[in-house]
């Protein structure tokens, strides 16, 4: 009887096989993105530079080797490997595509992503990209039998591999401590790139942060709100136009080459050109923005805090907020707050999504649900734009709206001639012109001073050094996607009702400003007072007569 041994694919491997087999892969292929960005150092070049790159990919994969070690576990292996696997080639895909890196915003970003905004990722390149680096190999993996071990034995050899492992990892960063040192320092954003160690980190970080923050409970703020306007004057209208992912620099009205604005243009704005955002993305940079904090602080804070939208509601104001995007994250919850998402039929809308004109179509009727005595007071509509929120921009304008051609139709934007990007981009800066020129439209028909703030949370990145998207670390994210455009037109009647110098406003079209002056110039715009407004902030308050 001829042994069954010699039918048997292969013989059982030994756990720890595997789990090294792994790890090299993980530092190979799937970091690819790290060594990408290692080449491009200056520091690091010629044979140095080479022998750097060697240590830095031994200790990556001996660190990996040492975390695989301690979950080297029977029933665990698989699983934990599979999962590194899939994490690293999805992680691999977006670092190299978009340029970005993986870290804490990166995460909460991925949370708080909507079904939509999901859909407009997908792509082949994503999916060949994932099956060769994450189902190929895992693939091979489950079709590997495994030795079976004795659990003290198992026990035992896991512990000698971890302290190995460890060992290589420190005799190595030793070997290049020096470069290491240096390049760290001045590159550290180099660590949000080694994955999927990356990914792990930052979801580890973004779930232990509840625990230093107490967020079961929301501190009231704005407690003593109140308007300050004389009395008998006629309630006032203030839009509040939120915008999304736009660049200041994309805006014919601030000086960019290409006429992106005409209707802004004729209108009697003032543009402040010098504006920066708090954050690089929406989830950081929403919050920050209406919290009466300011970026510092904000980044600081022990506990969550109530937001403007708040306080505008304690002084008595009829307050909505219209959301055409993936939420307020938190700010409106308290105060009434509709979806455009519950409005398939609009023409507007479109397979799911709607074009930013759509919010104005009910505005009316929606206004007047509002409480009577709080609109006899004024009222402030918050408009929170789907604006040029990418990849697909080409989704986010009417075709009759497309000037700028040919545009990218793709979301896997590295596939289109960087050209039909700033393409389809600018067709987003162009049909943000029209909406923005519709509000203000909107607004002359309406009896009463009337007045617009139009603000973008961050910019955005169009290929600018192989970059796309936006969500850097702020630290090293580059200005384009922190450059905000920030719009203000206001009605005869209203500049009559503040004494309201436009003439002083436009004076400060060059000066440094930031989203810190946000809460404050939208309170002083409002004219709310509280014991959080600072005056000092209010970019409005200081060109208002007295
Ligand atoms: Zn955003």
């Amino acid at each position: 009887m001829k042994s069954t041994r010699q039918n048997a694919p292969t013989a059982p491997r030994h756990p720890l096989l595997l789990t090294l087999l792994v790890s090299v892969w993980l530092v190979a292929l799937p970091n690819l993105p790290l060594w990408r960005q290692l080449t491009q150092l200056p520091e690091v070049t010629g044979l140095r530079g080479l022998l750097f790159g060697l240590g830095l990919a031994v200790g990556i994969a001996a660190l990996t080797h040492a975390l695989l070690s301690l979950l080297n576990w029977r029933w665990l292996l698989k699983p934990v490997l599979t999962l590194f696997l899939l994490s690293a080639a999805s992680g691999a895909y977006f670092m190299w595509s978009y340029g970005i890196v993986i870290d804490d915003p990166m995460i909460v970003n991925l949370i708080q992503t909507d079904p939509r905004e999901a859909t407009d990722l997908l792509n082949w390149r994503m999916l060949l990209a994932l099956g060769l680096l994450g189902v190929l190999p895992t693939w091979w993996l489950w079709r590997q039998p495994v030795r079976a071990l004795g659990w003290t034995r198992r026990a035992g050899g896991n512990l000698l591999s971890f302290t190995a492992s460890l060992a290589v990892l420190v005799v190595s960063l030793l070997l290049i401590y020096q470069d290491f040192a240096s390049v760290m320092r001045n590159h550290g954003m180099l660590r949000y790139l080694i994955n999927p160690l990356n990914s792990f980190y930052a979801i580890g970080h973004v779930m232990a942060e509840p625990l230093d923050r107490e967020t079961q409970q929301v501190l009231p703020i704005g407690e003593d709100a109140r308007l300050v306007l004389p009395q008998g004057q006629p309630p006032a209208t203030l839009i509040v136009v939120l915008g999304e992912t736009a660049r200041a620099g994309n805006f014919g009205i601030n000086g960019y080459e290409r006429d992106t604005t005409p209707r802004l243009a004729r209108e009697d704005i003032v543009s402040l050109r010098n504006a920066w955002s708090c954050g690089t993305s929406t989830a950081a940079s929403l919050p920050c923005m209406f919290s009466h904090l300011g970026k510092a602080a904000f980044e600081q804070r022990s506990a969550n805090h109530e937001s403007l939208v708040d306080v505008l509601h304690r002084a008595g104001l009829a307050v909505l907020w219209v959301d055409n995007q993936s939420g307020c994250k938190g700010v409106c919850e308290r105060v009434p707050h509709l979806s455009t998402a519950e409005r398939k039929l609009s023409p507007h809308c479109d397979g799911g999504e709607c074009h930013d004109e759509v919010m104005l179509q009910e505005l009316e009727q929606q206004i007047a649900e509002l409480p009577a005595e709080r609109r006899a007071r004024g009222t402030v509509v918050f408009m929170h734009q789907m604006g040029s929120h990418g990849p697909a921009y080409h989704k986010r304008v009417p075709s009759a709206f497309k000037r700028f051609t040919p545009e990218c139709a793709s979301n896997a934007l590295q596939e289109c001639d960087r050209q039909q990007v700033v393409n389809a981009y600018d067709n987003t800066i162009a049909y943000t012109d029209h909406f923005l020129a519709e509000t203000i439209g909107w607004l002359k028909k309406r009896p009463g001073p009337t007045a617009m703030v139009y603000v973008a949370d961050h910019g955005e990145s169009l290929g600018e050094n192989n970059l796309y998207l936006h969500g850097l670390p702020y630290l090293i994210a580059p200005d384009v996607q922190k450059r905000v455009p920030w719009i203000t037109w206001v009605s005869p009647a209203f500049e009559q009702q503040r004494g309201l110098r436009k003439s002083c406003l436009q004076a400060q079209q060059d000066r440094r400003v930031d989203h810190d002056h946000y809460f404050h110039s939208v309170l002083g715009m409002a004219g709310v007072r509280a014991s959080e407004y600072r005056p000092q902030l209010d970019l409005y308050g200081s060109c208002m007569a007295p």
